[in-house]
């Protein structure tokens, strides 16, 4: 193999970690190697048979777009599973470290991905079972408080401080937001601060790692003991919920979830969305999960961002101590880095990494330099079905109840087809899902009305109008 095979490979790595995120890539295709190129296709393998039929049905279109923009020619993509290497490895070697890990009820490091742990022999329920890997720094300590995080982290730090056996008071803690607005954060806090009298088992997962750990479970016929596993557990943290996949494992989830709340244990979950915006679950488990306590983060406003900033930096400052920012540079980072998280650790990790490799102090100059990148235009706002109903209603003077109802008369079916139409262009969700929010109706007749309007507003300069105003109104 020659070594500019290899890093093209390498570049389409990248591009698929870039697509799928960090959570996915690493969940399925870091074990991933080339193994030939030959003018039109590439030959790609991995270790288990379960990771090959996992990337072929879920990914490989994603895998061969990826190779496609490195390198047009390639057609096909192949993926097999390599012999050796995985297979000799003793199935010992992490028991023991799985059970001692286990036993004390500490957050364990180890995950179920692990290929190694999917193949040793799982002796019993426990082992089954590793969490996701926390982040020393995402504590009840450096979380910071404030309008838009307020009762995410009240119901939160309520969840931590429960005891064993007391009643649970809403069950699931059910927090959504946009990315980067702290709900990994809050749901690390949670785990580390719940097990570190050890007296109940907190098991942080991804929804990733629960299907990972689930199916594998399911390949080496140990799916009882995983379900066992899980249901020993006294507080169970889902993140990302929005990335469970596949009907087998929601159902697991699904009677996890209620095995789980029957039994007075407490579920914590965090999506990007709300229960009833999670299209791929069924309605039971939207329902149940609507059922608990339902908090939505906002952005972060700009005080609040200039306490994380200042935390951040205090925090770095343990280790530099010599790093400095002054409270003007901070104030204008706050001011413009609007938004989320992840764009402010971006910006203090950039002027700490300048500040050291350079030498020179934090200055204004530097800092707009360093951070331009990161101001953005601002996102346009997450548009609601239910607020494009309500909205559209006020304007037709209808009812929302008549929006969903089956009457056909003139007065309700436009505004009704407007609000399908509307629910089609300003959000993400899919026909078949519109229908449902609009009464249970088939997607034939969202995919009516969509057309009937497309086709209405090219001619009827007022209908066209009358929608726009409309969007500018969901979208302020
Ligand atoms: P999400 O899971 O919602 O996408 P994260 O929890 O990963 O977001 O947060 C992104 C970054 O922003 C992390 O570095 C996190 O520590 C930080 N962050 C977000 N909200 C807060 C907050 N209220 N206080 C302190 N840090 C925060
Ligand atoms: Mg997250």
């Amino acid at each position: 193999m020659t070594t500019p095979d290899q890093e093209r490979w390498q570049k389409v790595k990248e591009r698929l970690r870039a697509e799928v995120g960090e959570d996915v890539f690493q969940s399925w295709f870091k074990s991933m190697e080339l193994d030939g190129l030959d003018g039109i296709a590439t030959r790609l393998s991995v270790p288990t048979r379960f990771l090959k039929s996992w990337i072929q049905s879920h990914y490989i279109d994603r895998v061969l777009a990826c190779w496609q923009q490195e390198m047009p020619e390639i057609q096909k993509v192949e993926v097999t599973v390599r012999s050796a290497v995985i297979r000799t490895v003793p199935p010992k070697v992490k028991a023991p470290e799985v059970s001692d890990t286990v036993r004390d009820g500490r957050m364990q490091r180890l995950d179920i991905g692990d290929l190694r742990a999917a193949y040793a022999p799982v002796s019993s329920g426990h082992d089954a079972l590793g969490g996701s890997p926390l982040d020393l720094r995402l504590t009840f300590e450096s979380f910071v408080v404030g309008r838009s995080n307020t009762l995410a982290h009240a119901a939160a730090k309520q969840v931590a401080v429960a005891r064993r056996g007391e009643p649970v008071m809403f069950n699931p803690l059910y927090i959504h937001s946009g990315v980067g607005l702290g709900k990994t954060h809050l749901l690390q806090a949670i785990t580390w601060a719940g097990n570190q009298g050890a007296e109940r088992k907190v098991l942080y997962l991804t929804a990733e790692k629960f299907m990972y750990g689930f199916v594998s479970a399911l390949r080496t016929q140990t799916a009882l003991a995983f379900k066992e596993a899980l249901r020993g557990i006294d507080v169970l943290v889902i993140d990302d919920l929005q990335f469970l996949q596949g009907k087998a494992t929601q159902g697991e989830f699904c009677h996890t979830l209620n095995a789980l709340i029957d039994a007075g244990r407490q579920v914590v979950i965090a999506a990007d969305r709300a229960p009833t915006d999670l299209e791929s679950l069924d309605d039971r488990v939207r329902s149940r999960l609507a059922g608990g306590l339902v908090v939505e983060m906002g952005g972060l406003g700009e005080e609040l961002r200039l306490e994380i900033l200042k935390t951040r930096v205090s925090a770095a400052r343990q280790y530099h101590p010599a790093f400095d920012v002054p409270p003007p540079v901070l104030a204008y980072i706050a001011k413009s880095v609007t938004h989320n998280g992840r764009d402010l650790e971006g910006a203090v990790n950039r002027l700490l990494a300048h500040n050291k490799l350079t030498g020179q102090p934090v200055t204004m100059e530097m800092a707009e330099r360093e951070v331009r990148d990161l101001i953005r235009p601002q996102e346009p706002k997450r548009v609601k079905i239910e607020d494009i109903q309500r909205i559209v209603a006020r304007q037709y003077n209808v009812s929302r109840a008549d929006l969903l109802s089956s009457r056909r008369t003139a007065n309700v079916v436009r505004p009704r087809q407007v609000a399908m139409y509307l629910a089609k262009t300003l959000t993400l969700r899919s026909l078949p899902e519109i229908g449902r929010r609009f009464g249970g109706r088939d997607h034939t007749t969202v995919l009516h009305a969509v057309r009937k309007i497309e086709g209405l507003v090219g001619n009827d300069a007022m209908l066209a109008d009358e929608i726009e105003v409309l969007k500018r109104q969901l979208q302020e």
